[in-house]
């Protein structure tokens, strides 16, 4: 099989492995997004997987997204643009332009950067897809951290994978956390519970019970809360208003530390116990903020003696971006 073919026959169930380090009164499994085999992984590997079902059958010859060209998003898209053979373009926003690995990969890709102030993307993407168009090419667009139909159906297959694997060990898990940014996982992950409610573990317990708890990396309760609500809505459409409930979705803006890109010592020091006891690299913008988060929340909650799974997101090469900084 060739590498880009991995996308056309969809990808394979990622390990779910138990971890050995000690993070607290919990059994804790971690399940591997990271090692989707194409470009570093990650969920946003998962997206392109879909993304790339929509491109070819669209015919398109430019693939367009938006995003930091050191976003995990973008060299993603950059990387399936090259493998396909087709030319991409990507804006971004001229603020924020640290040069990491993802940065230096983007443009090993040959993907075009383009730079607009951030209050001027929207027109800057609508321009450039006009000019495609004017000249007989056929862009196809994605949105930022492939947001959309596409990246919640990509991760509502990873809550599928869940579910088999609780069906196929008897393991049920009382909680899922993971990093939620633009919430299209969170939005998958919820979606996916709530179409496949009814099923049963091995052992009897109730299976899609999870509580799944998404971490906000970034964003403000209220605002990312209804994000992904909203993504729900677009995906589930007409099976919205019966499946639907407030208390599936839970969205914690308690260990954003600051915002986007920022953490704590602790963060770091946790990274570094999840990496000498598991060996299981993370980064400090999503996966280890995250980790460290659902540490705290644990703790604050008095959480003990369940079955935990965390879903490592991926992120990779920002992971060496944090070893750069010490
Ligand atoms: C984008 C990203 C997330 C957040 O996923 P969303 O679907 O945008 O919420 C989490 N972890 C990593 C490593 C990411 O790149």
């Amino acid at each position: 099989m060739k590498q880009i073919a991995l996308f056309e026959q969809g990808i394979d169930p990622t390990p779910i492995v138990e971890m050995s380090g000690d993070y607290g009164d919990n059994h804790y499994y971690i399940k591997r997004e990271d090692m989707i085999p194409f470009s570093f992984g990650g969920n946003k590997a998962r997206k392109a997987a879909e993304f790339y079902q929509e491109i070819k059958a669209a015919g398109a010859d430019v693939v367009m997204t938006y995003g930091s060209n050191s976003s995990n998003h973008c060299r993603i898209i950059a990387n399936m643009a090259a493998a396909m053979g087709l030319a991409c373009h990507i804006i971004s926003p001229e603020e924020n332009r640290e040069i990491l690995y993802n940065t230096r990969l983007v443009e090993n890709f040959g993907a075009v950067i383009e730079t607009c102030p951030v209050t001027e993307v929207s027109q800057t993407i609508d321009r450039r897809i006009e000019a495609y168009k004017q000249e007989g090419r056929k862009p196809y667009f994605i949105m930022g951290g492939g947001h959309g139909n596409p990246g919640t159906r990509a991760c509502v297959n990873t809550y599928r994978e869940i579910a088999a694997y609780e069906e196929q060990t008897g393991v049920c898990f009382d909680y899922i956390f993971h990093a939620s940014g633009t919430g299209t996982t969170q939005a998958g992950l919820v979606s996916g519970q709530l179409l496949t409610e009814s099923a049963r573990c091995k052992n009897g317990k109730k299976a899609g019970n999870q509580k799944i708890i998404g971490i906000s990396i970034a964003r403000e309760e209220a605002r990312g809360r209804e994000v992904v609500r909203q993504s729900i809505e677009e995906y589930l459409g007409d099976a919205y208003q019966a499946l639907y409930r407030e208390d599936a979705l839970v969205f914690t803006d308690a260990y954003r530390m600051g915002g986007y890109g920022k953490y704590t010592q602790d963060v770091k020091k946790t990274i570094e116990a999840v990496m000498a006891k598991d060996g299981i690299p993370m980064d400090s913008t999503y996966v280890g903020k995250a980790f460290h988060g659902m540490k705290c929340y644990l703790k604050e909650h008095q959480i003990q003696g369940k079955n935990i799974l965390f879903v490592h997101t991926g992120g990779t090469p920002l992971f060496f971006d944090l070893l750069d900084k010490e």
